[in-house]
């Protein structure tokens, strides 16, 4: 078959493997631990929410190397949100969550950069947040580690340092929504399938960083992910 152009296909490295996991879609869980909601001004019982980015806005750094990212337009405030990705390894819809561990290949350390300064501006005024969340480069993203490799993931601790000063510091256990009910509900919407990835929410301590920073984030089991913004 003739193609105009090549398309580009998103992938992430896999730790103990040669193959890479082929990037389908981003979904992002909004607001899933209480001390991040009560930063972003919202009580801290509010149900979770979705919201998505493109496949292409990954940026795989593979575990132990610095990744380059590049500082994005249009923001005066861009910030940090260390989270926990789940890789779908296994498809399906309204997964029970009984079931949904089985349809996990793996986990990785990831950030959902966000243009703060434009997500609020768009939520005041109730209009879609993609020019805050969905931009170009914005989920740089460790390899990721196979269940098979380090079991069912459901606490450890979960940490972002800028320029080596600690910034965000929580555990995993501490998910408002954890993984197989975050599994379970998206699925009632969306028909999940493999290459998915679901970056599962920030603990409190986001902030700003600048041109030059570096970013080291690290979840107990998975590793750093280390990146600087260029
Ligand atoms: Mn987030």
């Amino acid at each position: 078959m003739n193609h105009i152009f090549p398309l580009h296909q998103a992938a992430v490295p896999i730790t103990g493997s040669q193959e890479m996991f082929p990037v389908r879609r981003i979904y992002c869980v909004g607001r899933n631990y209480a001390e991040h909601a009560k930063e972003m001004g919202f009580d801290a019982r509010e149900l979770p929410f979705f919201f998505c980015k493109p496949a292409d806005a990954v940026v795989p750094v593979l575990t132990g190397t610095l990744g380059k990212v590049a500082f994005p337009s249009r923001t005066d405030n861009l910030q940090h949100e260390i989270e926990l990705v789940v890789a779908i390894g296994k498809g399906g819809g309204n997964i029970p969550v009984d079931q949904a561990n089985a349809h996990v290949f793996g986990y990785a350390v990831g950030l959902d950069m966000t243009r703060r300064d434009l997500q609020f501006a768009m939520r005041d005024k109730g209009r879609p947040w993609e020019i805050g969340k969905a931009f170009d480069q914005s989920a740089p993203l460790a390899s990721i580690h196979p269940l098979s490799e380090t079991g069912i993931l459901d606490q450890g601790a979960i940490r972002l340092k800028v320029n080596g000063q600690e910034k965000q510091s929580s555990d995993i256990a501490k998910l408002i929504w954890s993984v197989p009910e975050i599994i379970a509900n998206l699925s009632e919407y969306f028909s999940l399938a493999p290459g998915d990835l679901i970056f599962t929410g920030t603990p409190e301590g986001v902030g700003k960083v600048e041109k030059g920073d570096t970013l080291v984030g690290s979840i107990a089991g998975l590793g750093d992910l280390s990146i600087v913004l260029v």
